[in-house]
Order: structure tokens, then C-alpha cells, then sequence
């Protein structure tokens, strides 16, 4: 079983994927940690993206081990940012894409694996067994990530989380290589107004109206 999971900043897709997975048993992989890590990893060697050539944005991936644990600036508004500049790079996404496809194929437990991110359902899995597309108001994931930076200790104002989020999506969705995008037979859900639970219930419903045994006919 392999599901996809795809949607925008904050739409609540990493948490929709890790509480899926727990209930499915399945294993959960959030690919925004690896484009964070490369994010991490070009802040720490100084590397200026504007500049640097694609063998060196190459190595500095296929050299990352990204099963460590990178600690809490991870999920920084900075890390966030340079996460989605480094996704825009070609070289970078063609080195996370097999490290995802292996992921998908071999889930550590066996059983299988749901994938988040932005390019899951269209690029990484389209062979998916479900997939689902996430989304909110932009207002409304603001708040949600404003409240998750601040419980981390980042002092930053809502209006800076808006404004980031607001340049994060319009990146995702325009850049040239593997666009932030619904696949045509993703499932649909706004979170505006729904809390995780709320989400959980409506993909488990989907999953199983989906996976229902058909009524034998005239039956
Ligand atoms: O989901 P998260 O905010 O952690 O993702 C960080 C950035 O990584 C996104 O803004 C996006 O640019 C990039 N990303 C991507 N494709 C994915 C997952 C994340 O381009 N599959």
C-alpha cells in the first residue's frame, strides 16, 4: 500500500501523513525534511545557490546522510526558505528522487508507505494506490505555523510567516521542475476548518469507500 500525500506550506499534509501512517501501519517518510536538510546543509558549507555549480550541489547531496537526526533548526522559517530555493534546483531534485522511490518500494517494516510532499502523487509515485492534495486559506496555515515557530522559541512576527508562506507557495507552484500540483486523481481536502482528527477521519472514509468490495450485481 502506498499513498501519496501532497499539498502547501503548512496545510497539515506532514501531520496527515505521520497520523495515517500510525493508524495504517505503514511508514511515514516527509520528503520537506530532506529538501530542509539540503537547505541545512548549504547554509552550514556557505554555499551561494546563485553561484554554485551543479556538481557541487550534487555532491553535497549524495554526501548527506539523511537518516541523522538535524535538530530543531530543521524546521526553521530560514531552513523552510532555503529548502524551497534548493528545491527548484533541478540536480538537487533528480538526487532526492530515487532516495524517495527507494524509500516507497522498500518501507523499513515491509507493509508499506505513505510519502508527503509536493511532487508525490504527480512525479515520485503517479502509480500511488491513493493519493490526496491538501490545502488551506493561507491566513489560516499562517496562524497554524506562526503557533508551531513560536512553541519552538522563534520569535517572528505573523506577518513574516504570512508573507513567507505566500512566496513559499507561489515558488513551489511555478518553478519549472516538478511543480507544487494536484494530480489529476488526487483527492481533494481544504483543512480551513478542520482540526488533524477531522482530516484523518475524511482520508480513512476515502481509503475505505475506495478499497469497499464491490456488491456482487442484482445483489
Ligand atoms: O513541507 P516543508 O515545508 O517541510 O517543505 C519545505 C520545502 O521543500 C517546500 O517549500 C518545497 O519547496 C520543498 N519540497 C518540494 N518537494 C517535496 C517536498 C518539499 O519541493 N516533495
Amino acid at each position: 500500500m502506498i499513498i501519496a500525500i501532497d499539498g502547501t506550506a503548512a496545510s497539515g499534509k506532514g501531520t496527515l501523513g505521520r497520523t495515517l501512517a500510525m493508524r495504517l501501519g505503514l511508514d511515514h517518510l516527509d520528503t520537506g525534511q530532506l529538501y530542509r536538510a539540503v537547505g541545512l546543509a548549504v547554509k552550514q558549507a556557505d554555499l551561494d545557490l546563485e553561484t554554485a555549480c551543479d556538481d557541487a550541489l550534487k555532491a553535497l547531496v549524495e554526501g548527506l546522510d539523511l537518516s541523522q537526526n538535524f535538530g530543531p533548526e530543521l524546521r526553521s522559517s530560514e531552513i523552510g526558505e532555503l529548502a524551497s530555493k534548493v528545491a527548484a534546483i533541478p540536480q538537487v531534485r533528480t538526487s532526492l528522487l530515487e532516495k524517495q522511490r527507494d524509500f516507497a518500494q522498500q518501507p523499513p517494516h515491509g507493509k508499506g508507505a505513505v510519502l508527503d510532499g509536493r511532487d508525490i502523487g504527480s512525479v515520485v509515485l503517479p502509480d500511488a494506490d491513493a493519493k490526496f492534495f491538501i490545502d488551506a486559506a493561507a491566513d489560516i496555515r499562517a496562524t497554524r505555523r506562526h503557533l508551531e515557530l513560536k512553541a519552538r522559541g522563534e520569535d517572528i512576527d505573523f506577518s513574516e510567516v504570512l508573507s513567507d508562506i505566500i512566496k513559499r507557495d507561489c515558488r513551489d507552484k511555478n518553478r519549472t521542475v516538478a511543480p507544487l500540483i494536484a494530480a489529476s486523481d488526487a483527492f481533494f481536502i481544504d483543512s480551513s476548518d478542520k482540526n488533524a482528527e477531522e482530516v484523518l477521519a475524511i482520508c480513512l472514509d476515502h481509503l475505505d469507500s475506495e478499497h469497499e468490495p464491490q456488491a456482487a450485481n442484482g445483489l
